[in-house]
């Protein structure tokens, strides 16, 4: 992608072409989720593993199927990265820290949140030049958001 940093370029297109934590899990146990981002056609299967309950549960697992845009699948790659071995209340913060760093208006951030460290997802912070591609980087982050809410709603 033209105008992004050489650097956050080189990031991206690492985790495209070679994608961290791809596959499936069986589900259930595992929460599914899928979203889709018609404007793109970009496609997101997301499986999610928690160990433990409500808000002591940390992701125990996450693996991602689908195919999409190189926004798309290296945001995906990235944020299954981010939130291997996290606690849940964790991966919430970082969803709204990362839907911040992307220019999405209505976050509202909270304590704590300032110290969740992004790493490589700071690669996609050049997207906010292009707003149609907003759309492809924040996918997989609502998947996954939606597989957090099933997972709150699921009978324990
Ligand atoms: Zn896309």
């Amino acid at each position: 992608m033209a105008g992004l940093d050489d650097l956050y370029r080189e990031i991206i297109l690492d985790h495209y072409r070679t994608p961290r934590n791809r596959g499936e899990l069986e589900s259930p146990p595992a929460f599914e989720s899928r979203g889709h981002n018609p404007l793109c056609g970009d496609e997101i299967t997301l499986y999610l593993m928690l160990d433990g309950e409500g808000e002591d549960a940390v992701v125990s697992d996450i693996k991602i199927g689908g195919q999409g845009c190189s926004i798309s699948q290296s945001s995906a790659s990235m944020m299954t990265q981010a939130v291997m071995g996290k606690p849940v209340p964790e991966v919430r913060g970082l969803i709204r820290k990362f839907k911040t760093l992307l220019g999405i208006e209505g976050i509202e951030e909270r304590e704590g949140d300032a110290e969740i460290p992004l790493g490589d997802l700071e690669a996609l912070q050049g997207v906010v030049k292009f707003p149609v591609r907003i759309k492809c980087a924040v996918l997989s982050w609502n998947t996954l958001a939606q597989a957090l809410d099933q997972a709150a709603a699921a009978p324990s």
